[in-house]
């Protein structure tokens, strides 16, 4: 490795990770958190579980090889709201739930789970996605006078029970500017206004730091002291503090004179914290990932950061972004000078797929040959299953198993790269990458990775197959068809999903039950939802959605070229965890997927019931999808299968056919500039799974956020022609909007929040429907809740659409005739 620092690097890191899952192999955190929220007497458990973890897992990464081991010590929930604990930053409104005491838990654990999960008298704080991933963080709750006040207690005792089993631990934190770019003010202040405010924190915060990691500088020293005192820094070698600036991956801003204020003073903190870190005897690692690390480097380099920590994945293979995306090697951050340690994320911390360590290697070489460089994943591997060595769902198909690599696989590869790109390679390092070769090789010839009769189909797809009548010409013939009242009501899909149907597919899964009186049990629900519906007097029907576990998990079960694991859980929030299918393959679907559901529901009643799918969109964003070709190749296969089905469907008498796309504000890409080419395939395999559809079939679709601004053209180049969508806790905003875009198309914005179990007042919904009506003609309004009701109970849906059914009578009288 050539050398070029002017800067000491001591002990550069060789082989590491970003960053680490805390759920635990088996969900062992989940169930303590679970068992702990229902009977407070267990938190000594609790506490011993996490500890386990947490030192299980560092042990293993030590023993694979890592010589550098990231910890956020035992985090409980999620980073960020560990992060507002750690800053004395939770919301205020919890700071009368009272310390917890003797247990081994942070004393401020039940007013961290107050903060997410609200209590009786409490309201949880916001949660959102964390980037463009499927996890969601706390939202911190900040205002003008937010005063940040170290609570380091729990963070710095875990930090030091790690560093005495002699793990090179390296503590993370998540930076000044990401953490702040991400919160929210309750009072309308900019919260990057406390900017220099949480970097004096973690100022105060490094000499503790060092002195748990036993880094030379004394911890009990004043803070104050700290960076003036340089000459105590008599420094262990290779003592790390990691700040996790993935903000930096975005537009920062899209305001140009802002945006270079926020760098700026961004450089300006981290020349702090390093000043700091140097005087306590540490070396700052910052890190980024989820898209190009360039920009960190460039606004932070020279500021006395030692090592910066780059995604070299996304944005690579990922040709979500654009439709040429293969960077070459030596036009890779081209900001770095190779001043400062690069730990190059070669291995991809968020999908799946084994690495091809040949290709890797190479990219490694062209780096190293500029400067230090360690090696890496490109993001946290929390975003990936734990051990594909646990997965027994792979146990009769090796071929499919020997293309992929969870976070244990990972690492190993890591370590093997780091020894490779070192010299140090053993023969089973070598043989690694051959074996590594080989199943890339596999991978790419594979029958089931190159199905003619769907690239068949695929190759001839034309812009017709994407595009139906014009909306005046499909809207007459809808109309004649369905004969709707105005302002038809209708709900997006499921109903409350209760523990008997739970446990009926429970039941299924044991044995215990047979498939035929599964259905039956099915068959019964969906008769009882019909008929309570009927008499709520519902204008469009549903069936409830009782046979599906989760929305594309029910889809991926009946494709081809889908595969649905067993053990391979990834937090999703909180104690909340998913299994995402994996896509490895090209798609197909051996038999219609909704039919039979649709018949059973239909048969029952006169009204139009909704013909019910998940969005090719959806359909990637919830799983792990191939990588070796463009998303959008992979969105028109899965595509073709849902203009099958929605033939079929039309065939069985489906009137109205509902193609949900919650996700498709998701997948967004993080910067402005690559966001056209991936709505144009996003969009186009919409249209392409619709486009086939009849004039006088209605195509319904639904997304699950307000938050339209980008989106608001997209709406309507989906074509659909009636889209619901959430705006009742935004009161109706968005419509605005989409009026001034000149939206033609029906639009049900949801009037009923359907995410706490409160039943709306009759005034409330009333008042939005006519704050809806302001905005969008009668013609196009459609009166339906926010989302799915799957997660609701009967009582309070029966309640709520009684309400929501009789405030669009009243209002059909005020608009009719
Ligand atoms: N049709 C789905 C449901 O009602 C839509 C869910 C969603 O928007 N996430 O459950
Ligand atoms: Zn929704």
């Amino acid at each position: 490795m050539t050398s070029s620092t002017n800067r000491p690097l001591t002990d550069p890191i060789t082989a590491t990770v970003a960053g680490v899952p805390r759920i635990g192999p088996r969900r062992e955190l989940k169930k303590a958190l679970e068992t702990y929220w229902k009977d407070p007497s267990t938190g000594r458990a609790l506490a011993t579980t996490a500890t386990r973890l947490v030192n299980q897992l560092s042990d293993g990464l030590t023993a694979a090889g890592l010589d550098s081991v990231p910890s956020i010590g035992r985090s409980f929930y999620d980073s960020m709201l560990d992060t507002s604990a750690l800053l004395g930053a939770l919301p205020a409104r919890v700071a009368d739930v009272p310390d917890h005491e003797n247990d081994g838990l942070p004393v401020y654990i039940d007013r961290l789970f107050a903060a997410a999960r609200g209590t009786k008298d409490l309201p949880a704080s916001a949660m959102t996605k964390w980037f463009d991933t499927n996890y969601h963080y706390i939202v911190p709750e900040l205002a003008a006078d937010t005063e940040f006040r170290l609570d380091d207690a729990a963070l710095l005792a875990d930090i030091a029970d790690q560093a005495t089993r002699g793990t090179a631990v390296r503590p993370v934190l998540i930076g000044p500017l990401t953490y702040l770019a991400l919160a929210r003010t309750t009072d309308g202040s900019d919260a990057l206004d406390h900017l220099e405010d949480v970097v004096e924190a973690y100022v105060r915060l490094l000499p503790r730091l060092a002195d748990r990691l036993g880094a030379g500088a004394s911890a009990d020293a004043p803070a104050a002291d700290a960076d003036t005192d340089a000459d105590t820094a008599d420094s262990t070698p290779g003592v790390w503090v990691q700040f996790d600036e993935p903000f930096l991956v975005t537009d920062v801003s899209t305001d140009d004179a802002r945006r270079e204020d926020l760098l700026s003073r961004t450089r300006a903190g981290y020349e702090r914290l390093a000043a700091a870190a140097e005087a306590a005897g540490l070396s700052l690692l910052v890190q980024t990932y989820f898209g190009d690390g360039d920009l960190a480097v460039k606004t932070l380099s020279g500021t006395g950061v030692a090592a910066f920590g780059v995604d070299l994945v996304t944005g690579r293979t990922d040709e979500r972004y654009t439709e040429q995306t293969d960077v070459a090697d030596r036009d890779l951050l081209p900001s770095w000078t190779g001043e400062e340690l690069l730990l190059a994320g070669v291995v991809d911390g968020r999908n799946i797929w084994r690495t091809d360590l040949g290709r890797a290697l190479d990219t490694l070489r062209a780096l190293d040959a500029r400067g230090p460089v360690g090696v890496s994943t490109s993001s946290s591997l929390l975003h990936v299953p734990y051990s594909l060595a646990q997965e027994t769902s792979l146990d009769d198909d090796p071929e499919l198993r020997s293309w992929l690599a969870f976070g244990e696989e990972k690492v190993a590869e890591v370590a093997v790269l780091s020894r490779l790109l070192r010299g140090e390679a053993t023969d089973a390092d070598r043989e690694a990458v051959e074996e590594s070769a080989r199943a890339v090789e596999s991978r790419r010839r594979s029958p089931r990775t190159n199905k003619d009769a769907v690239r068949e189909r695929t190759d001839h797809i034309t812009d017709a197959d994407r595009s139906r009548s014009p909306f005046a010409a499909r809207h007459a013939a809808q109309q004649e068809r369905l004969n709707l009242p105005p302002l038809p009501t209708t709900t997006i899909g499921s109903f409350p999903q209760t523990t008997q149907i739970r446990q009926a597919r429970a039941k299924l899964r044991k044995g215990d039950i047979t498939q035929e009186q599964y259905d039956q049990a099915m068959r019964d629900e969906i008769a009882d939802v019909i008929r309570r519906q009927e008499e709520l007097g519902l204008d469009v029907l549903v069936h409830g959605e009782p046979e599906r576990n989760d929305m594309v998990q029910y889809f991926s079960e009946q494709l081809e070229g889908y595969h649905s694991t067993d053990l391979a859980w990834v937090q999703s929030y909180g104690s909340r965890c998913v299994r995402p299918p994996i896509l490895f393959g090209d798609v197909e679907r051996p038999e219609p997927m909704t039919v039979s559901w649709f018949r059973e529901a239909q048969k029952l009643t006169d009204k139009p019931v909704k013909g019910m799918l998940t969005g090719p969109v959806t359909m990637l964003a919830w799983s792990f999808v191939r990588d070796d070709q463009p998303l959008g190749a992979t969105a028109d296969q899965v595509a073709l299968t849902l203009r099958d089905e929605i033939s079929d469907l039309a065939d069985a008498g489906a009137a109205i056919i509902q193609v949900d796309e919650p996700a498709i504000r998701e997948l967004l890409p993080l910067r402005r500039s690559q966001q056209p080419a991936y709505l144009r395939w996003a969009v186009g395999a919409f249209r392409l799974a619709t486009g086939g559809a009849a004039d006088d079939t209605q195509i319904h679709t639904h997304m699950c956020y307000s938050e339209f601004n980008e989106l608001i053209g997209t709406v309507g180049d989906l074509d659909a022609d009636v889209t619901s969508i959430e705006a009742a806790r935004s009161g109706m905003q968005v419509l605005g909007a989409l009026r001034d875009s000149g939206f033609e198309l029906g639009v049900g914005p949801g009037v009923w929040d359907i995410h706490s179990p409160r039943v709306p007042e009759q005034s409330e919904v009333d008042a939005l429907v006519a704050s809806a009506l302001d905005s969008v003609p009668p013609e196009q309004l459609w009166i339906n809740p926010d989302c799915g009701l799957k997660t609701r109970g009967w009582e309070e849906t029966t309640a709520s659409i009684r309400v929501l059914v009789q405030a669009a009578r009243t209002a059909r009288e005020k608009v009719g005739s």
